[in-house]
This record gives structure tokens, C-alpha cells and sequence, in this order.
């Protein structure tokens, strides 16, 4: 018998890879525990905001693969739970004619038979009205993609994991991690035991991790997310199926650019740099650099002509960096009690059901469902090190 405050499962941070991997070990029956530093919902990590991009088009064939698991995954707490949470638009996907990045986008599609359509001056602007396709640009649509309705997402998996049985303890910060063959958290309310941890922490994991003895080659940048107004309300909205939009990466102009139909804030379109300043997880709000927000005004005033070229708003979040930008999903090197998922990148929202299922399988010793090698800790080889 355990006591109430032992579990089978710990699992700390309630963003969108914690909340899935919480829901995933109650659907099988794991007495579980998620662990939050902040009262919830909070927005002060990665996963807060009301809307995200998913998609299948990607640069790598095994991210495209884990896609499809995951659009079934979604359609299926959408149906548990009753709440819609996807909206399908598409996603256009523009970038220098001939570029790497491009044709990495591209030979995924078709090698994955994804339905897309190609898009040419002749036909651009039919189906995508009041956007310009700059000279030598080269576009594609996937059909597939559309917006996940992210605070309700999180939310649901969170009601769900309750519903199971499942306890969230919020405004609970952990402050040690002791190893062993069953692992003792201490947090700010409390010393809770386990037989396996998962450690979900986003931007703060090296934090939680140098308590294991380990430091993940992780990067948190801050993002300024922009939100933009329509010169006509409606030009382009998701209601109208307006779609998602990524350019990918021109190192001639700097562009990296994501961007999502007008939603949460009527008349505003979302249009995000991918990239930020480093920051302190804990002084997120402390950096000013704007630098990117003046590619951005660039970038809308040349493709956009139905915005206005300055962002009425402007949020923050963050991203926690890979120098690889591919996720971390293992178990730790040294105790293969605890598993880590980190390093999300910046594109981890759309596949929290997966994740999800593949941390609480790595917890429970079972043979992961997918092929977790390029999310394997040991290719970082030098750079994961001993913690200080
Ligand atoms: C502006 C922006 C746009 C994005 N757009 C997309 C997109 O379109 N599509 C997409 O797929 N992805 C997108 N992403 C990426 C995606 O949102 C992230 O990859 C994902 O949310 C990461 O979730 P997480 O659970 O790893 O981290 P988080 O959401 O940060 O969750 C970690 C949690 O751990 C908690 N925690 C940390 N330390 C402790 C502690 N000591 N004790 C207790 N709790 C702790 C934190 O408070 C936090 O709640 C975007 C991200 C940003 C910032």
C-alpha cells in the first residue's frame, strides 16, 4: 500500500508536455501527482496563450511521422472530452525558390503524402487573398494544418487527468530532487516520494536537473509574440479560413517568421521571429531587445498590405533551446527512473499528446512507440555535463 504522499508518478511542470504525460500515466491506471511552481493557468512559461499551429509540414520526415499519431491523438480527447480544440485552416509555407529549408519542407510532404498544393504567381493570390509573394518565393499549402486552440487544450488534459483520479498540486515549487530507487521531491509544501519522475520543467529544467547531477545544452530565449491590425477587420480572419502561415528561414533577409489567422483578438493577426534574446527564465520580462520586431515590420509591410505595419500588441513567452532544435525525450543517464522532456524549441505544442505517451511509456520501462533516437541526451556527447 502507499501513503498518500507516495505516488508511482511524480511529474513536475503543468505546461502542455507535463499536464499529456500526467493524463497519459492516469489513463493507465498510475496513482500520479503534477507538480506546479505557479497557481494556474499561468503565463509565465511556454505553453499559455490561446492559440498554437499544428501542422505536418516539417523539415524532417520523423517529426511529419509523429504528426500523424498526434492529429489522431488530439481528435481523440477532442471526442473524450467534448471540447473542440483544432480548427483546420492550412498552413502556407513560403521560402527562397531552390533554399535548403524549403525543399526539406517539400520533399517531406511528398515523400509523406501529405495533401499540399503547390501554389505560383498565376494562382497565389487566388487562394491566398491580400498576401504578396515576394520576387523569387516559392509557396505551398498544407492542407492538413490549421490552429490548436491552446489554453483550452491545456486545460483539458488537465480536467481529464482529474477526472481520472488523477492530483494537480499548484503554487507547489520543487526545490530538490533526491535519487534513488524511489525518488524524493522536495517542494515548497511538502516531501512527496515516487517509484519514477518525469521532469516536464520547460525553461527552468537545467534548473531542476542540477539536482540530479546533469545540465542539458538548453538555451531560453525570450519571444516577443506581436499581434497586428487588420486595416479592414476580417481580411484575415480564421473564421474565414485564412491560413497559418511559416517562412522558412532566409539567412539573405534574416526572415524566420511564423504566423496565425486573427482569433483571439478580433482584428489582430498573431506574426512571431522564430528566435529571441537569452533571458533568465525568472527575469523573462527584464529584456527589452526589440531587434526583431523591426524584421517584422519589414516583413509585414512587404507581404502583408492588409496590416498595419506596427504590432498593436506585444506578449512574451519562451522558447528552451536545443543546439539542434530537436526535442530531449530519454531517460536520465543515470537513473533511468527519472525521464526528462526538454528543449521543445519553440514547435513542441502540437505534439503534447505524443509526448505525452512516449515520456509516461520511457516511465514505466516500456519500449517507447516511436523511435526516440534523435531525442537521445547522448547526442549532445560533450555538452550534457555533470551538474556544478
Ligand atoms: C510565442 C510562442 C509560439 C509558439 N508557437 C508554437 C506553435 O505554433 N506550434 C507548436 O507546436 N509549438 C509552438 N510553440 C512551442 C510550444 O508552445 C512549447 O514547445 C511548449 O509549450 C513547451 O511546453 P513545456 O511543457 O515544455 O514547457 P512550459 O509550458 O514552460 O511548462 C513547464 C512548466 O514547469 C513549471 N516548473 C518549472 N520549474 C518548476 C519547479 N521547480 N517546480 C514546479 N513547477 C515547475 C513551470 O512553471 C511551467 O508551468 C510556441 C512557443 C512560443 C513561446
Amino acid at each position: 500500500m502507499t501513503s498518500a504522499k507516495e505516488y508511482d508518478c511524480i511529474v513536475i511542470g503543468a505546461g502542455v508536455h507535463g499536464s499529456f504525460t500526467a493524463y497519459e500515466l492516469a489513463k493507465r491506471n498510475k496513482k500520479t501527482l503534477l507538480l506546479e511552481q505557479f497557481i494556474l493557468p499561468h503565463s509565465r512559461g511556454s505553453s499559455h496563450g490561446q492559440t498554437r499551429i499544428i501542422r505536418k509540414a516539417y523539415d524532417h520526415d520523423f517529426y511529419t511521422r509523429m504528426m500523424e499519431d498526434n492529429y489522431e491523438l488530439w481528435a481523440q480527447l477532442e471526442r473524450e472530452s467534448g471540447v473542440k480544440l483544432f480548427r483546420q485552416t492550412g498552413l502556407l509555407v513560403m521560402g527562397p525558390e531552390n533554399s535548403k529549408d524549403y525543399l526539406n519542407f517539400k520533399d517531406t510532404l511528398e515523400k509523406n503524402n501529405i495533401p499540399t498544393v503547390h501554389l505560383h504567381k498565376g494562382n497565389f493570390s487566388k487562394h491566398i487573398p491580400n498576401v504578396t509573394l515576394a520576387e523569387g518565393t516559392a509557396a505551398m499549402v498544407d492542407i492538413t494544418a490549421g490552429v490548436l486552440f491552446a489554453d483550452r487544450a491545456l486545460k483539458t488534459a488537465q480536467d481529464q487527468f482529474r477526472k481520472l483520479g488523477g492530483v494537480i498540486r499548484d503554487n507547489t515549487m520543487v526545490t530538490n530532487i533526491q535519487p534513488g530507487p524511489v525518488v524524493t521531491v522536495t517542494t515548497s509544501a511538502g516531501v512527496y516520494r515516487a517509484k519514477s519522475i518525469v521532469i516536464t520543467a520547460g525553461p527552468w529544467a537545467n534548473r531542476l536537473l542540477a539536482h540530479t547531477g546533469l545540465q542539458l545544452p538548453l538555451e531560453v530565449v525570450r519571444i516577443n509574440v506581436c499581434y497586428w491590425k487588420e486595416k479592414v477587420p476580417g481580411t484575415y480572419n480564421v473564421a474565414k479560413r485564412f491560413p497559418c502561415f511559416l517562412q522558412t528561414e532566409n539567412k539573405d533577409t534574416d526572415e524566420h517568421i511564423y504566423g496565425l489567422p486573427s482569433n483571439e483578438y478580433p482584428g489582430l493577426v498573431k506574426i512571431c521571429y522564430h528566435n529571441g534574446s537569452p533571458t533568465d527564465p525568472d527575469q523573462r520580462d527584464k529584456v527589452t531587445d526589440r531587434s526583431d520586431i523591426n524584421v517584422l515590420k519589414r516583413f509585414v509591410s512587404n507581404c502583408f498590405p492588409g496590416l498595419v505595419p506596427d504590432p498593436a500588441v506585444v506578449e512574451s513567452c519562451m522558447y528552451t533551446l536545443t543546439p539542434d532544435r530537436h526535442f530531449v525525450l530519454d531517460r536520465h543517464p543515470a537513473h533511468s527512473n527519472i525521464v526528462i522532456g526538454a528543449g521543445f524549441s519553440g514547435h513542441g505544442f502540437k505534439m503534447g499528446p505524443l509526448v505525452g505517451k512516449l515520456l509516461s511509456e520511457l516511465s514505466l520501462g516500456e519500449m517507447p512507440s516511436h523511435d526516440l533516437s534523435p531525442f537521445r541526451i547522448r547526442r549532445f556527447q560533450g555538452h550534457a555535463k555533470a551538474a556544478l
